[in-house]
Parts: C-alpha cells; structure tokens; sequence
C-alpha cells in the first residue's frame, strides 16, 4: 500500500486543511496519515478561531509515524506559528522523506491569517529549503517575492526568485491571473507551464490544499513530479467541477463522485 503524510491544519468544515488531504489520499488509493498542527473553528463562510498545538504533540505525531510506518510523501499545510515550523524541519531532517510538498499557506480565502505575518520568514529559511516543491498562489508568491505578480512573465520571475531560496523546484499557481489559469512550474534549469480552465463557480474551498495532496498522493504512487502536477491538476479541475454547494460561502471541492 502506497502511504501519504499530511501534516497541516484541522477544517472543521471538512473541506480544506487535513480532511481534503485524506479525502484526497484516499479517493486516489493512498493510505492517508496525519500530523495536525492546529485546529481551526471554520465553515464555508470563514474562520471563527484558531488553536495551535504545541510543538512537542506535533513532534510527537511525526515520530510516532515515522518509527512506525514507511511515508510515501509529505503534504506541508498550514504551519500557523514559528515555533511549530521549526519543530517540522527538524523532524524532516531527523527522517528524510522522499518527497515533500510544500504549500505555503498564509491567509484564508476570507482574509483569516493561517501563518502568523512574522512566522513567514521562518517558513521561507526553514521549511523551503527542505522541499520537493514548493506550490504557491499568487497570493503566497507575492508575499513571497515582496511585490506584485500579475503576468506569467512576473511569475517566471517569481519562480526563479523562489527556487533561489532553495526548494528543489517551484509550481506558482496562476489560478486568479487574468491571461488565464495559468501555472509555472521552475526546477532550476527549465520552465513548465500547465493551463488549466476556468471553472464558473463559487464553491472553490480548500482548492490548494486538495492540488498539493494530489501531487503527493501521485509522487507516493510513482509518478514523476512533472507527471505528478499534471496528475493533480486534473484532479482539481474534477473536484471543482463536481464542487458541492453545501453551507452559506465557498462550498468545498468533491472527491467522490
Ligand atoms: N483552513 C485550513 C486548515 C487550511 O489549511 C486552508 C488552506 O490551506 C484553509 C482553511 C483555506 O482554505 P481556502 O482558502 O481554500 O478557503
């Protein structure tokens, strides 16, 4: 049995965090594993609160799965605090997974912080470096990079900036650029550009964290990373066309149909 580890935040809502990610491990045949490192209280319309868990039951989650069980790949979610990043990278390189792949995280569709604002420099030294890929959103590669990122030429641009802080590559997510759903991918050496199609719809939640569970479901079941991106894109854009319409917001993406 092919095994996939997330280690990322709790939606109640079940629609992003650590439930998309084993609904995505197990709609694509992988054995999906957890280590949670903060629960949020949320629904389709937004995040009420956020509790961390502390770094020794989230280093604990990590080792009592390593010690125990093989680890196809690594899903990085939201990392909330510095303290619960440092105690991440420590464990990667304590164990060494094959794959890991990063989604950095940062805000809520709705606006909430999911990484504390000064935990984002610890992110980029901490956790980059250790990565398979690393798959931000416009949003996150802004933040990233420090400025606008409007064009795929921007994201070009971006990517490169962003493999410079050492990821083994860089997928940035052209989903709200206006040429079109557009992403770039960068290792170092060539570009990969992926299009995707626009998707009418409102129902989007947790649409990050279901692609960067995808990609590591596929790369736990032997697929290139290249074949594992186009892999999960396709996987997406299924789960957003059969989307559901549950709650008042942003309905969640669908994993079984
Ligand atoms: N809640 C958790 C725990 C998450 O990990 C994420 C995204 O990664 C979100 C909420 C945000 O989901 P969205 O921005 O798709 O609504």
């Amino acid at each position: 049995m092919k095994t996939a580890l997330t280690i990322a935040g709790s939606d109640s809502s079940g629609g992003a965090g650590i439930q998309a990610d084993l609904k995505t491990f197990s709609a694509l045949g992988v054995y999906g594993m957890s280590a949670i490192v903060s629960v949020t209280a949320q629904n389709t319309q937004g995040v009420d609160d956020v509790e961390d868990l502390s770094p020794k039951i989230i280093g604990g989650q990590i080792n009592a799965i390593f010690r125990d069980i093989p680890v196809g790949a690594v899903k990085i979610g939201m990392v909330s605090n510095s303290a619960a990043i440092r105690t991440i990278a420590e464990k990667l390189k304590e164990f060494r997974p094959k794959y890991v792949v990063l989604d950095p995280v940062m805000v809520s569709k709705s606006g909430f912080d999911l990484l504390k604002p000064e935990a984002r420099e610890t992110l980029i030294r901490e956790l980059l470096p250790l990565a398979t890929v690393v798959t931000p959103n416009l949003f996150e590669t802004e933040r990233l990079v420090g400025r606008k990122v409007e064009t795929l030429e921007a994201m070009r641009q971006a990517a490169k900036e962003i493999f410079d802080m050492g990821p083994e590559s860089v997928l940035v997510k052209g989903g709200h650029l206006e040429e079109g759903p557009i992403d770039i991918f960068y290792d170092g050496t060539q570009f990969h550009q992926f299009a995707g199609k626009r998707i009418d719809t409102n129902n989007t939640h947790g649409t990050g964290c279901t692609l960067s569970s995808a990609i590591a479901a596929y790369l736990a079941k032997g697929l290139s990373l290249a074949d594992a991106i186009q892999e999960a894109k396709t996987y997406i854009q299924g789960a957003i066309e059969h989307s559901l319409p549950l709650g008042h917001g942003h309905g969640p993406t669908h994993h079984f149909y």
